[in-house]
C-alpha cells in the first residue's frame, strides 16, 4: 500500500492558470467563431473567414482538453512525453498541451 498520490487540490498549484481565465478565453473564441459562421454563411463564404472559423474551433477543442487536464491534475505536462510544459509558453498559450519540442516534431 502506497500513500504517494497526491491530493488533486494542491496538485501544480501554482502551474495550472485560473479555470476563469481558460473559460474567458474559450468564450471569446466561441463569440469570435459565431461572427466567423455569420459572415460565412453566404452563397460566397470568404475562405479566410472558414479557416478562421475552423481554427477557432480547433482553438476551443484545445481549451477543453486543457480545462480537462486542470481538473486531472496533469496540467502543464506534455501530453506527448510528460516533460513539463516550460512556464513562459503556457503564459502565452495557456491551452498548450505539447513541448515545445513534441509541438515542432507533430
Ligand atoms: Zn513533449
Amino acid at each position: 500500500m502506497t500513500t504517494l498520490s497526491p491530493a488533486p487540490t494542491t496538485a501544480s498549484p501554482d502551474r495550472a492558470p485560473s479555470r476563469v481565465l481558460l473559460e474567458t478565453q474559450r468564450a471569446d473564441c466561441a463569440r469570435q467563431r459565431e461572427l466567423a459562421l455569420a459572415e460565412t454563411a453566404t452563397s460566397m463564404p470568404d475562405p479566410v473567414t472558414v479557416n478562421r472559423a475552423a481554427s477557432l474551433l480547433r482553438t476551443i477543442g484545445e481549451i477543453d482538453a486543457a480545462l480537462e487536464r486542470i481538473a486531472a491534475g496533469t496540467y502543464g505536462t506534455c501530453v506527448h512525453c510528460g516533460s513539463a510544459v516550460p512556464a513562459e509558453r503556457l503564459e502565452f498559450r495557456p491551452f498548450a498541451a505539447a513541448c515545445v519540442s513534441c509541438q515542432q516534431t507533430r
